[in-house]
């Protein structure tokens, strides 16, 4: 394994400055914000790894494309700009843009919705897709590969389909109820694990079988496509935009979240191959929901920071230098004996809480209990992944078991330094080494979707 890490492609022309805070004012910090990360305010964090979604440093380059933003209502000059971008890394003929992933989303899978009993499969919905699905008035069915749940053996790919269940899951809902097969790159849920492209071609083989529209839900399709350079057997001397093209051909549709590798602190996307009706449609709905087609919600300075940033994500130079901090941070946890999902992967290094705090039962949310010490510890805020952000069955309403509770150490794009990481590492490790003093947590307030966003908790004693 290779243990060198990469330096920054590039230093620091303004800094940003944050504060250490005390133990005692981060108790204070955590209670008053119900001992739920998301409720704190970020001045109270030193080192904040709660997200990559719109958390990264832009270049000078997308700073500087600000100034030629055109902030005309229709047509305007930064909507052209970013959609010829957009075709030349997709090679798909229609754009429009959103302000982020969710509005891409509220306006896309309502269209693809047009009766009762639908499905959309994917290797592992995100939480904002899963919830527009349902919304939607359809279900979300994940099928990804067992090997994701054990993490702690090597899989270069674990975010991968399970394309025999994917056919199965298919013949016993019915083909006509197959609403739309969703590929996640990377694989959010499961650790930003990637997938290969020997496996998408497999999905797009049985989506054409049963005649099912194939999208792609790639906030992180960049790190994905860096991924396949890395670890995929033919991909080693192609670029990553051509790996990027190869990708995409695979799919119908285009969702993003410009927020990941669009290098933007705000925007989305909506591309489409070539389904005129479709492109219609969204056209006509995307008003009301999120503006004129040709803005949809973002101004016109963010579509041109999003379209230089679209393209610098593309980078190799920037690509290693990014994965190689998550590993840097994966690889201090395991040296220390922390249970980590290995290999890390693209954004983040997700913790099996699981196994850190075997003693908390999972609708106690034992990752959520390590993110709060994590926080009291250090000042730095991580998230959970697991029970807590899964929610309850929209059917049964019982709280839903997640297959694996996580903390996930979310590295913002080219912002923090490697110290910062090593700070996370010590703060984590302490934690990791005090872990049976840990308590489960229980509810005071529970919203009814999407929980963990505004959710009060206190810990059961
Ligand atoms: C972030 C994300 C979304 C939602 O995008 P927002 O910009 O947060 O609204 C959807 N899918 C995936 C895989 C994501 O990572």
């Amino acid at each position: 394994m290779n243990k060198k890490y990469v330096a920054p492609p590039y230093r620091i022309k303004m800094v940003e400055p944050i504060k250490i805070t005390t133990r005692e004012e981060r108790e204070n910090y955590l209670r008053v914000a119900g001992y739920n990360p998301f409720s704190l305010r970020s001045e109270d964090v030193y080192i904040d790894l709660l997200t990559d979604s719109g958390t990264g440093a832009m270049s000078q380059y997308q700073w500087a494309a600000l100034m030629m933003g055109d902030e005309a209502y229709a047509g305007s000059r930064s909507f052209y700009k970013l959609e010829k971008v957009v075709k030349q890394i997709t090679n798909y003929q229609y754009v429009i843009p959103a302000h982020q992933g969710r509005g891409a989303e509220q306006v896309v899978l309502p269209q693809l919705v047009n009766k009762e009993g639908l499905y959309f499969i994917s290797n592992m919905h995100f939480d904002t897709t899963r919830a527009h699905v349902e919304m939607a008035g359809a279900r979300a069915l994940d099928c990804v590969i067992d090997e994701c749940f054990d993490t702690e053996t090597y899989h270069p790919f674990k975010g991968n389909f399970d394309v025999i269940q994917l056919e199965k899951i298919i013949n016993e809902k019915g083909p006509e109820n197959i609403a739309g097969i969703i590929m996640t790159i990377t694989n959010n849920s499961a650790g930003g694990q990637p997938v290969s492209m020997e496996n998408m071609k497999k999905v797009r083989v049985i989506a054409d079988k049963y005649k099912i529209r194939v999208l792609i839900d790639g906030a992180r399709y960049a790190e994905n496509s860096y991924f396949i350079k890395q670890r995929e057997k033919g991909y080693e001397n192609k670029s990553i935009e051509e790996i990027a093209l190869e990708t995409f051909a695979l799919a119908d549709i285009f969702l993003m979240s410009s927020k990941k590798d669009g290098l933007s602190n705000i925007g989305g996307l909506i591309v489409i191959k070539d389904d005129v009706d479709l492109y219609n449609k969204c056209r006509t709905y995307i008003v009301p929901m999120e503006g004129f087609p040709t803005y949809g919600g973002l101004a016109g300075r963010d579509m041109e920071a999003l379209s230089v940033g679209l393209l610098e994500a593309l980078e190799e130079d920037y690509l290693q230098h990014r994965l190689d901090q998550v590993r840097f941070l994966g690889d201090k946890l395991r040296e220390a004996g922390v249970p980590i999902q290995y290999p890390t992967g693209g954004h983040a290094v997700f913790v099996d809480c699981q196994k850190f705090a075997p003693h908390i039962p999972y609708d106690q949310f034992p990752a959520q209990s390590v993110c709060n010490a994590v926080y009291l510890e250090a000042g730095v805020r991580p998230v959970e992944i697991g029970s807590f952000l899964l929610g309850r069955d929209p059917d049964t309403k019982e709280n839903l078991k997640s297959p694996l509770e996580l903390m996930r150490l979310t590295i913002p794009r080219r912002t923090y330094t490697y110290a910062h990481l090593e700070v996370v590492a010590d703060a984590v490790i302490e934690v990791y080494k005090n872990r049976e003093k840990l308590v489960g947590l229980e509810f005071d307030y529970e919203p009814p979707v999407l929980r963990h966003f505004t959710a009060r908790l206190k810990p059961k004693l």
